[in-house]
């Protein structure tokens, strides 16, 4: 974003030892910054810096880094006793528990205890920034940095401004995340940002055609691993959605849908499935519980899928093209450029390809055919193409070139 080439950041500040926050220490420390770390359980402190020596032990093991680099990254993180050492922090990075009320009252602290230029950001999944910016007097400091589950592996950072945040402070941040060795993309602050929003439809059209059995698929667990082969072994992606949601966990990713779902004022399009909601009541979280949409005990021999290239054609056409329709979608609403779109779903859920490029290769004609036999079918609102599919499609148009 800027051609600076000598930029330097101060120490960093980060509230909240836990796996975000952790994970955020570590690439911050790694970059060469002083890195001070507070929680409100400081016991967590040690807990943070021991899993991060794991890490490290593991790297060394490898060769991919010395014990000297090891120590002195260890060596640049300290811990905060409160907000108040943060005064002289260029960015402080808030990753605490998801709850509005309690982030707000954080953020009212560190704005009375850091200097005027300090940007304040929120490692929020779900929330509003701007919310939390609201809360401020001067909101213009605030952002949000969304980092991926494990921080230090996974590449892509999601940048959203709120309202009122200033320019300057996104293109501080941005080329911050870029000496980081990060993939940032800028994102509008609307309900699941890019990545929340996207994905939705590769877990609800799995659940959706798993509810209805169409095609001639089996019914239970045989059900779910032909859905996932169809996805992996046809689609290319690295996992079939009910082993993607078995490893996040069903609790959280229901969790997400229903908070996504609300907050497009119940849009069907990020309707929950009944069929996630009775696993997690029943308990199957996923690999965590040893019990999701397959089983997981010890010796239970996982179900074989029916390996028919007709009926996965169909489930992988129907699936990718809700996911190429949310993606145009968010595309026409501005919610990101064509290129962060694509980046974020490639740098930060791995799949094979950006689903713009994914549809100026299936050619938004036939996207738009699938989408609309669909929705002729159903008479629901869930399959209303995007606008701007139906304009790519009648002028015989490409999104990237
Ligand atoms: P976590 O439960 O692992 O850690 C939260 C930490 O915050 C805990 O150590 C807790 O003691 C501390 N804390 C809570 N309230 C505090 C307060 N008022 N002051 C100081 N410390 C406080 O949570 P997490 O999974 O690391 O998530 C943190 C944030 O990151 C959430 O906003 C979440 O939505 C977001 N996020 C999570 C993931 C993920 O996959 N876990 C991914 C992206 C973003």
């Amino acid at each position: 974003m800027s051609d600076n080439k000598n930029f330097k950041f101060g120490p960093v500040g980060v509230i909240g030892a836990g796996t975000m926050g952790t994970g955020i220490v570590q690439i911050a420390a790694t970059a060469g910054h002083t890195v001070l770390l507070f929680d409100e359980n400081a016991r967590l402190f040690e807990r943070a810096i021991g899993s991060m020596k794991e890490t490290f032990k593991k790297l060394v093991e490898k060769g991919k880094m010395t014990t000297d680099e090891a120590a002195d990254i260890i060596g640049r993180i300290h811990f905060a006793e409160n907000v108040s050492e943060f005064h002289d922090c260029e960015l402080v990075i808030e990753a605490i528990i998801e709850d509005l009320g309690i982030k707000q009252k954080v953020f009212i602290e560190l704005e009375s205890s850091t200097g005027s230029n300090t940007i304040l950001a929120t490692n929020t999944s779900s929330l509003s920034v701007t919310s939390i910016a609201g809360a401020c007097k001067n909101p213009g400091r605030v952002l949000g940095l969304h980092f991926f589950n494990p921080a230090p592996v996974m590449p892509l950072v999601e940048i959203i401004p709120g309202l009122a945040t200033n320019h300057e402070n996104i293109v501080r941040v941005h080329d911050l995340m870029k000496a980081w060795k990060k993939s940032p993309v800028v994102v509008k602050d609307t309900p699941g940002f890019i990545v929340n929003r996207v994905a939705r439809s590769f877990y609800g059209e799995a659940l959706r055609i798993y509810e209805e059995s169409c095609y001639g698929l089996p019914e239970g667990q045989e059900g779910f691993a032909t859905i996932d082969w169809a996805m992996r072994e046809l689609g290319g992606f690295r996992m079939g959605p009910f082993e993607l949601m078995d490893l996040i966990g069903n609790d959280i990713n229901y969790k997400v849908t229903e908070t996504v779902w609300n907050q497009f004022y119940t849009d069907p399009r990020y309707k929950p499935a009944l069929t996630q909601k009775r696993m997690v009541e029943a308990g199957r979280l996923g690999r965590k519980t040893k019990r999701g949409y397959y089983n997981y005990a010890d010796g239970v021999t996982a179900p074989k899928p029916k390996e028919d290239t007709e009926l996965g054609q169909k489930i992988l056409r129907r699936i990718l093209v809700m996911l190429i329709n949310e993606a145009v979608d968010a595309l026409y609403l501005k919610i990101a450029s064509a290129q962060d779109l694509d980046l974020a779903m490639t740098k930060g859920v791995n799949y094979p390809k950006g689903l713009l490029a994914w549809c100026d290769e299936l050619g938004a004609k036939t996207v738009l055919d699938t989408m609309q036999s669909l929705y002729s079918e159903y008479q629901e609102e869930r399959y209303r193409p995007s606008v701007l599919l139906k304009q790519l499609a009648a002028n015989n148009k490409k999104i990237l070139s």
